[in-house]
């Protein structure tokens, strides 16, 4: 199976995805985590490119298109190889980070983005999405309170920013009610790890 994990800034996924592999692992499942943008090498590079703070002026659509080309080499050369082992794939972001932050966020288009990443994906889409609800004024002060985090591009937008990557998350819900399940990740982060298990357990064992 493939799950992906979605939220704004500050949500939590990181921490949860990590806490919840701790838990299937003790469970005997077989997993694996990643990352996007990233998870391997050129895909890695893709994202320094995108994140860099240099690049202020990159062009949305260029934007959008260099997300879709690391998700495409992350797909054939990790995701892939790993659900044909039986692996069960923890993805920190996928399609719905597009959709939203490029596609509704920055204007883009929610079908437009659909697109470009339906060409890049196939039929590579999640089995499984968790999307961890937070309100981007928690979200963003939580990572103003995290020392080690290094700032992005992306940390330099505004809230309204913010605001319409939340929007976009809440809209691509009601379009896939049957693959994305929303988590209130407001609350102590036991308490949403525990929601989160309660969703993939039976999710795996179905
Ligand atoms: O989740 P993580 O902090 O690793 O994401 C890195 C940055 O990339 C974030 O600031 C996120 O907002 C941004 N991003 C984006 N569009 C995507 C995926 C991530 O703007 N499709």
């Amino acid at each position: 199976y493939l799950i992906s994990f979605e939220g704004g800034e500050g949500s939590g996924k990181s921490t949860i995805l990590k806490q919840l592999a701790e838990y299937l692992i003790q469970q005997g499942y077989s997993v694996v985590c990643t990352r996007e943008p990233g998870g391997i090498e050129i895909a890695e590079q893709i994202r320094n490119v995108i994140l860099d703070k240099k690049n202020v002026n990159m062009d949305a659509k260029t934007e959008a298109l260099l997300y879709a080309a690391a998700r495409r080499q992350h797909l054939v050369e990790k995701i892939i190889p790993e659900l044909e082992k039986g692996t069960i794939v923890l993805c920190d972001r996928y399609i719905d980070s597009s959709l939203t932050y490029q596609g509704y966020a920055r204007g883009l288009g929610i079908e437009e983005v659909y697109t470009i990443n339906q060409f890049a994906i196939g039929d590579f889409f999640p089995d499984l999405t968790l999307y961890l609800d937070v309100s981007p004024t928690i979200g963003l002060s939580r990572i103003q309170k995290d020392g080690e985090r290094e700032v992005n591009r992306l940390d330099l937008e505004s809230l309204e920013f913010h605001s319409k990557v939340r929007e976009g998350y809440l809209k691509l819900l009601k379009q896939f009610p049957e693959r994305i399940k929303a988590i209130n990740a407001e609350n102590e982060i036991e308490v949403v790890l525990e929601e989160v298990i309660n969703i993939v357990l039976p999710f795996l064992k179905d």
